[in-house]
């Protein structure tokens, strides 16, 4: 047997023995009984040693060898096979045992202390977790390596081949023009969805299930369940499952929450019969990925055409709530924009502002030119200097988010990313689809997303994340896209 089918096999047995272990980790967060929460850890724990076992042996580690000598024979799908598990096999064994040990019981020391801190809202509990988890990292970079700038090496987990000098690029683009726009769009924007009179949780799944339907997500290949967090998840070629939340005074969270969360599913719903079920049969990368639950969220979803058409559908379905409101009033309800504290609940406008802050901070870190104790000052300096808010106190500040307490650094610029991604792709379909407004009013989302499985879903893992933005939109990563979209639509009212 020739390597490419040997590790074709090791492939498609890891893509089984990971979905396994993912349909193992949903039912922990939609369906699992509280109680059995001790026999689910040990569960998944074994599950992911034989998981990490079976990437990081011999055999794999043999056979990636023999398949670079042979590549310049093989197929471009078994060439992106070969590059793909490399990776794979490359962040399992550049780090030694004993210190992926070390940082995964720091990492849950260091969430509860973050926990503990959130709740009592003082930072000094959380920096001296938060100091081992930034020391840890850094030798993290060194043993996974990196060209220019220890950060890639972060950057690099999540987004193949992001570097730092990248991310600098856009968010220089963008920085000034978002911070100009804020305060222009933030007098006019000044209406929100919620709270209305209350809606019951079954009539909003009722109709949340109508409405990913009408943009494409297929229920044969796949479910939505409620979760406290909504993400999507894969358990094979032919089952990718959303979850989502409900608030019974505000529909917009499972309105949006939805759509975006399709955006991830249809993407890998989309990926080519040729190459499931193996390493390939997935998106490629979180910005990617992202791209695609924006695009589906904000630029389709947010859009004035898209509630032309189903507005009508909303109010008849919630009589008493919106059947006085005209599909105009939602539109800029549903885009109310307000520089705020929390990134969650963030914006259009002001989302990529968040991401910037996180960014500056993190790359500090690693560079080693700010004390973690300075944090909370430089959190606060920051939020009043490119979003005007004065933050009150560290809970809803520099301990927000729950990521640096995992060790996930260099995982907030992929938001970005994404976001740019998106409205560069969305520009993109509008060129091919120049009636695209007509498009949206038809309700015709069907032709939105052939189009994209023909020139972006289909392909998986095949290209990597900056060769895929090339050959979906002719061009790498720009931030000007985003930018003309947001002054568009904010400014001039276009759907652009
Ligand atoms: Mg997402």
């Amino acid at each position: 047997m020739n390597s490419i089918a040997r590790l074709k096999e090791l492939s498609a047995e890891i893509f089984d023995f990971q979905n396994i272990t993912s349909l193992l980790a949903w039912d922990q967060e939609v369906y699992m009984p509280q109680g059995a929460v001790n026999d689910r850890s040990s569960q998944l724990s074994r599950m992911s040693g034989l998981v990490h076992g079976k990437q990081t042996s011999q055999e794999l580690g043999d056979l990636l060898k023999k398949a670079h000598d042979e590549l310049d024979g093989y197929f471009e799908h078994d060439r992106a096979l070969v590059r793909v598990m490399q990776r794979a096999y490359d962040m399992s064994t550049k780090l030694p045992a004993e210190f992926v040990t070390e940082f995964t019981q720091l990492t849950s020391r260091s969430v509860h202390a973050w926990v503990d801190a959130r709740k009592k809202s003082d930072f000094s509990l959380f920096a001296p977790f938060l100091e081992k988890v930034v020391q840890m990292t850094k030798k993290q970079t060194e043993l996974l390596g990196y060209k220019e700038h220890p950060y890639d090496a972060l950057l690099d987990l999540y987004e193949e081949g992001l570097t730092t000098a990248d991310v600098e690029r856009v968010f220089d683009e963008i920085k000034q023009p978002l911070i100009e726009l804020l305060p222009l769009v933030e007098k006019n924007w000044t209406s929100s969805l919620a709270p209305h009179d209350p809606i019951a949780v079954e009539a909003q799944k009722e109709f949340v299930r109508e409405l990913v339907t009408s943009i494409g997500y297929d229920f044969n290949r796949g479910r939505m369940d409620v979760a406290p967090h909504p993400f999507m998840e894969r358990f094979g070629h032919d089952d990718r499952r959303i979850t989502n939340r409900y608030d019974e005074k505000d529909i917009g969270g499972a309105l949006f929450g939805s759509m975006h969360e399709s955006g991830h599913a249809m993407y890998e719903q989309g990926i080519g019969t040729d190459i499931a079920g193996s390493a390939l049969d997935s998106g490629v990368s979180l910005g990617m990925h992202e791209s695609q639950s924006r695009m589906w969220e904000n630029m389709i979803g947010r859009s004035k055409e898209f509630w032309e058409f189903s507005f009508p559908k909303l109010q008849k379905a919630f009589p008493s709530q919106f059947g006085k409101m005209t599909s105009e009033d939602f539109y800029r309800r549903i885009n109310h924009v307000r520089a705020s504290l929390i990134r969650t609940e963030s914006d259009e406008v002001t989302y990529n502002l968040h991401i910037l802050i996180r960014f500056e901070i993190e790359k500090a870190l690693i560079e080693g030119t700010v004390a973690v104790k300075d944090l909370p000052e430089l959190w606060n300096a920051k939020y009043k200097e490119y979003l005007g808010v004065d933050v009150p106190n560290d809970a809803q500040g520099v301990l927000q988010d729950i990521h640096w307490s995992h060790g996930s650094i260099g995982y907030f610029p992929t938001y970005t990313l994404g976001n740019l991604a998106a409205a560069q792709i969305w520009r993109k379909y509008q060129e091919v689809d120049p009636g695209y407004v007509d498009t949206l009013r038809k309700g015709e989302f069907s032709k939105i997303r052939e189009w994209l499985r023909a020139n972006m879903y289909q392909y998986g893992s095949v290209y990597q994340p900056k060769e895929l933005i090339r050959r979906v939109t002719g061009e790498d990563v720009q931030s000007k896209y985003l930018v003309e979209y947001l002054r568009g639509k904010y400014l001039k009212g276009t759907t652009c």
